[in-house]
């Protein structure tokens, strides 16, 4: 029998950046008494660290802007395999949401006249990024934070107890959703300081976790990117979507080694730097594909008139969206083209003055000087593409965030799949975060208060959660003698096969491989041992996320290796061509043990099984805001007929 502590709660939202504040500070304001939890500090999420801005259509720059034309070019973005209806919805909404940040005290830029003002960013057609110089994530979770304390303190005034309807557990970790039968039951998580265990029981639970970047070994994303929410719904029973979409950024420093993969932002590009090879080439003109061929400039003239004509011009190819720019400079590094670290040259400097560009790209400034010794008001950068973002998880539904197949979860912000598509436009993450995390805790709220009776969650559930959590203290199948493993070795390894076999320019074989290295990792994960005891112990929370790491590893792998053509941020050597017939499919990941046990998965076959879904047809009044002889390069013989 568990000593476990319970507290029980109407909704628990996992995760306290973006999605999950917006989701808390909803499902708060509906009435239900919400508990959020995060790993790291309250504040600290890596939304924070989002640079350039939130893509909205408010037309304050171009008033030629408006959500249909955000809603087309965030379809163009993800090569048309977007779920149309949160596409929709995101480009419907985020205007409102950026008007609401601003009422709840966020300082945005402004334009001269004192609007918000909005920057240029790849494949947007108009200025569409409401920014904070270049800080823009950091004032999004401050508004937030705000926000939140606010509401505590009219609970404090009614109550008497700031927290009586809205807690924050900081730097804590769940480690699985707890269920009775098919519907959720709450979390198990625990404190990362003292390593106690406790449970918040909930019948709604937000999953708001981000990303995976972690599993790669060169990556922008920050040490709490290690797939857990992606993990905690498969093991829940819920699939996860179109996992092969892992988005490289074009621009990561590639120099020191000790910082390569760190965010150069796009806004650089957005605000005029212009990429260059080491013969000084703007080898971009030579990448523009056939399906942007008439939006983007055919020449340096052209693009570089568009900074003070864009109605006469067209965009530079430096804006074109992410893939295709990633997949460029990679093409020119091994052609032999590349700068001295094996990167490109991106280059501000001679498009602004020293004083704009430290006024609009402060952080960028600081971090090339601090880190690189490079000036970048006077000398380009050097840089390499960088896992940075997964398109790919959970499957929801476009209204309600509500996961497939398990009643009370839901899903917002990175760690659900859908709304990108194939590639994610720059912007469109911290729109989406705000879109929607406000719909998944109105709708989580909703569930709860709807409910009859609050789901039971057993002891034998609560013991094995806590017995999975203490396994690496005495790590399985030792034979005598035998040490544990180790798992900051097993992560490195982990991180340099994602980066070896599964990144950016992918191949039949190597795929096969990174699969039957993942088995080994995997079996070799089950002796992972740790020393010491449950208070702050680094090794051991490693040791947790190596489970959700190497799961999430094998569904990017072998979701990447069933779909055989190339779209978005899934490049197929063998199969460099998009297919018009795989539009239609979606690929879902789901457990191989529908009881959510890992311990019976076949060593070899693996834990994930592969599903193929097809994609819904897109609205007729949607489809209708693209020409023709553009849908003819996106869309199967017989869509366009129906
Ligand atoms: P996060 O902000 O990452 O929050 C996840 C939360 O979940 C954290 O609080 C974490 O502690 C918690 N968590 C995770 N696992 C657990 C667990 N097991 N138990 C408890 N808590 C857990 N997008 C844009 O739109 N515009 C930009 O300008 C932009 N710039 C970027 C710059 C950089 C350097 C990077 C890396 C990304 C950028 N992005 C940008 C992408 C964007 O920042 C992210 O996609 C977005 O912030 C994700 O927000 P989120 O709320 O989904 O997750």
């Amino acid at each position: 029998m568990s000593q476990v502590e319970r507290q029980q709660w109407d909704v628990v939202v996992v995760g306290a950046g973006g999605a999950g504040l917006r989701a808390a500070i909803e499902a708060r304001e509906q009435g239900a008494r919400t508990a959020v939890i995060c790993k790291s500090l309250f504040g600290k999420a890596h939304t924070v660290m989002a640079e350039g801005g939130i893509a909205a259509s408010m037309g304050n720059v171009n008033s030629g802007d408006n959500w249909q034309v955000h809603f087309r070019d965030t379809l163009r973005g993800g090569k048309f395999l977007n779920q149309w209806r949160m596409a929709e919805l995101h480009a419907r909404e985020a205007p409102d949401r950026v008007w609401e940040l601003e009422t709840w005290g966020a300082l945005f830029d402004r334009t001269p006249d004192g609007r918000i003002s909005q920057r240029n960013f790849g494949g947007h057609e108009y200025p569409r990024l409401a920014h904070v110089g270049d800080r823009t994530g950091l004032e999004l979770i401050r508004t937030l934070q705000q926000k939140i304390v606010a509401l505590q303190q009219e609970d404090f005034r009614e109550f008497g107890d700031h927290e009586a309807r809205l807690k924050v557990f900081q730097e804590c970790t769940v480690t699985r959703v707890l269920k009775e039968d098919e519907r959720v039951g709450g979390a198990f998580c625990y404190d990362r300081e003292s390593g106690r265990f406790f449970v918040l029981e909930a019948p709604s639970v937000v999953l708001a976790t981000g990303g995976i970047g972690k599993s790669f070994k060169v990556t922008s994303n920050s040490w709490e990117y290690t797939g857990d929410g992606h993990a905690l719904a498969l093991l829940a029973g819920a699939p996860l979507l179109n996992m092969e979409f892992v988005q490289f950024h074009p621009t990561g420093m590639v120099w020191p080694p000790s910082v390569k993969g760190i965010l150069v932002t796009e806004s650089v590009r957005g605000d005029g730097g212009v990429l260059r090879n080491s013969e000084g080439k703007r080898f971009m003109f030579d990448y523009i594909p056939d399906v942007f061929k008439e939006k983007y400039a055919q020449s340096e003239e052209e693009g570089d008139r568009w900074y003070d004509d864009p109605d006469h011009n067209r965009r530079p190819p430096e804006l074109l969206p992410r893939d295709e720019v990633a997949r460029a400079i990679n093409s020119e590094v091994k052609a032999g083209r590349g700068s001295p670290h094996g990167g490109v040259f991106l280059d501000v400097s001679t498009r602004m003055p020293a004083e704009v560009i430290k006024r609009r790209l402060p952080s960028m400034y600081h971090q090339f000087k601090e880190l690189a010794d490079v000036d970048i008001t006077a000398e380009a950068m050097e840089v390499g593409p960088t896992c940075h973002y997964v398109m790919g998880g959970i499957a929801v539904d476009s209204d309600t965030a509500a996961a497939r197949r398990v009643s009370g979860l839901y899903a917002a912000g990175e760690v659900a799949g859908g709304m990108h598509g194939s590639n994610r436009l720059g912007g469109n993450s911290l729109s989406d975060l705000l879109v929607f995390g406000r719909r998944a805790g109105l709708h989580a709220a909703r569930y709860a208060a709807g409910l009859t009776a609050r789901p039971v969650i057993d002891e034998a559930q609560v013991d094995a959660a806590a017995a999975e959590a203490l396994r690496p203290f005495s790590a399985e199948g030792l034979a005598d003698g035998e040490t544990p493993e180790n798992p900051y070795t097993l992560h490195q390894e982990l991180q340099q096969t994602m980066n070896d076999l599964v990144g950016i320019i992918r191949r039949e074989a190597e795929m096969a491989r990174a699969l039957e290295k993942l088995a080994e990792l995997r079996a070799r994960a089950r002796r992972a041992g740790v020393e010491g005891h449950r208070q702050f112990n680094p090794g051991w929370h490693l040791a947790l996320d190596l489970r959700n790491m190497l799961l999430v590893s094998e569904c990017v792998a072998r979701a990447a290796l069933e779909r055989t053509e190339s779209r978005g941020g899934h490049t197929r050597e063998d199969h460099p061509a998009m297919s018009r017939e795989w539009r239609r499919v979606n690929l879902l990941c789901q457990l191989t043990d529908p009881s959510g046990g890992l311990a019976a998965a076949d060593p070899v076959r693996g834990q994930i099984d592969l599903v193929r879904d097809t994609t819904e047809p897109i609205r007729p009044d949607l489809l209708a805001l693209f020409e023709k002889e553009e849908l003819v390069k996106y869309l199967a013989e017989e869509e366009l007929y129906e």
